[in-house]
């Protein structure tokens, strides 16, 4: 027999109809009560283009309770929900619906101008014209089968072409419980999403919020202010959040602290500057440092404030229901990281292969090098893709970006391998610094302060912006190709 549970937000609904499930900035508020009924309602209306049980239907669309109503909707039919990156091009777009077989794409009536002249493949359909259409008699799904399919997401496409990820209803159950028994529940969390919904790391909050019973605070996008006055003045006690925004935070807050009741920064995405991690230690902010990816749908290890004081730069343990190794190839401590659990993808949309080459005896290999210290605190290094090797040394970009990210005239910074006929390769650093009074002499000097001769730059080009892909991750193979033509 498959695991069978009620609809989450049907019975989130019946248990605490009242409480309040979505809380906008500008003050209005949506229930539980409410969100079941608009999500049924929409599903009803959904029903005239044909979505059905298993149809996918992209979501393409800026934070904003509609989405995520639609994507309640979508799970009251049956449907599976593919949730496109607002920052896509039309190009990158039409691969997506196409690989991931969509029949349609809803959006956001503030994109549609935008999205209109692209000319899709499929119809698209904004969240406004939907409202307008009639309910049809449709079977609404009053139970969720664990095992079934509710979202796919695109990894980043850091390292490669982005991959449909497929999450189970019960990969986002677990993730939500894993969540909470690492972080725990209090009655008076409120917890911020800022983050875009399209990410598994801001829909998350959304699963968490049904099945907690929890109330979100919504944020189209991200500003320090907005969220700094969230949690002085609106009693929010949860912020996810990725390193950009914590910088911003940290700044902003200055000689300020935070109130006792806010009780977690969950800091996710990518590696986290050490310089970054000592300031917001110094600010008493609680950084809960966390490592995760699509295919885990969001954390899936994570270092709590109370260890946070002597494991700066781990990225914690793995949640109570997941497992972790370390492949080690050489003598070395460093190498692959596996993991396990109920909360990790079954494999990526029409990638057999992807799939297959990704799983090994149940583990997901995850491409990402890192070390467990002596008590089994994770320390993420880098990509395997992205390791230099230079006399037959190992040299972690992020490790160097990391340092060089401590310049004060440095803004942003990615590290490279160049080709070198004596060492293989040599580490090379693209910098975009705040102003003009820094020199390449001057970015060596300070390296080689904190880093073993090898790993010091070789060469530092001074850049105006560092290629990124859609979700604003650092494409370090962009610099390598630039590297290699120049
Ligand atoms: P693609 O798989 O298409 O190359 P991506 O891996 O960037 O894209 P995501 O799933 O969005 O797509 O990102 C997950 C990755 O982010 C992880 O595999 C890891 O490389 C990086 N990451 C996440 N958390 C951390 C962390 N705490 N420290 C270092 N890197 C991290
Ligand atoms: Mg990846």
């Amino acid at each position: 027999m498959p695991e069978v549970i009620p609809h989450w937000l049907t019975k989130q609904a019946d248990i605490a109809p009242d409480q309040i499930a979505i809380e906008h900035i500008n003050g209005k508020t949506i229930t539980f009560s409410k969100l079941k009924t608009n999500s049924q309602q929409f599903a009803k209306k959904l029903a005239n283009y044909g979505v059905g049980k298993g149809t996918h239907v992209g979501v393409l669309s800026t934070n904003n309770a509609s989405m995520v109503i639609a994507i309640h909707a979508l799970s009251y039919i049956g449907a599976v929900s593919v949730l496109l990156n607002t920052r896509l091009t039309k190009e990158e777009l039409t691969y997506q619906i196409n690989d991931a077989e969509m029949m349609v794409v809803l959006t956001c009536d503030s994109l549609e101008k935008e999205v209109m002249v692209m000319d899709l493949p499929v119809p698209v359909k904004t969240f406004s014209e939907i409202s307008h259409l009639p309910e049809m008699e449709t079977d609404l799904q009053t139970e969720i089968i664990l095992d079934d399919v509710f979202t796919i997401i695109y990894t980043s496409g850091t390292t490669g072409f982005p991959k449909g990820v497929i999450h189970t209803y019960g990969n986002h159950w677990w993730s939500a419980m894993g969540s909470a028994l690492n972080i725990g529940l209090d009655s008076n969390d409120k917890w911020l999403a800022a983050l875009p919904i399209f990410h598994v790391s801001g829909l998350s909050i959304f699963i968490k919020s049904v099945i907690y019973g929890m109330p979100v605070y919504l944020m189209e996008k991200f500003d320090q202010q907005v969220v700094q006055d969230a949690i002085m003045e609106r009693g929010v006690t949860m912020v996810s959040v990725v390193t950009v925004m914590l910088k911003r935070l940290v700044d902003l807050l200055g000689n300020n602290t935070y109130p006792d009741t806010f009780r977690c920064m969950l800091l996710g995405g990518g590696p986290a500057p050490r310089p970054l991690l000592e300031k917001a230690k110094a600010k008493h902010i609680p950084v809960f440092q966390s490592y995760g990816m699509t295919e885990t749908s969001s954390q899936i290890v994570t270092l709590s404030p109370l260890n946070a004081l002597n494991k700066i730069g781990s990225a914690g343990k793995p949640l109570f229901p997941a497992q972790l190794k370390i492949d080690h190839t050489k003598e070395d401590s460093v190498g692959e990281i596996f993991v396990k659990g109920p909360m990790v993808t079954r494999g990526y949309f029409n990638k057999k292969e992807a799939t297959n080459s990704a799983f090994q005896n149940g583990w997901l290999a995850t491409g990402d090098l890192g070390y467990l210290d002596h008590e089994g605190f994770l320390y993420v290094v880098d990509r395997r893709k992205d390791l230099i090797i230079s006399g037959g040394e190992n040299i972690y970009p992020s490790e160097v970006e990391s340092v060089l990210s401590g310049i004060e005239q440095v803004s942003e910074v990615g590290v490279v391998g160049k080709a070198d006929e004596t060492w293989g390769q040599v580490p090379v650093a693209f910098v975009v610094a705040i102003d003009q009074t820094i020199s390449e002499s001057d970015v060596i000097k300070y390296s080689n302060n904190y880093l073993a001769k090898y790993k010091v730059p070789k060469q530092v080009f001074f850049v105006d912006k560092l290629p990124r892909n859609a979700s604003n991750k650092l494409v370090r193979g962009e610099l390598a190709k630039w590297i290699q033509n120049n």
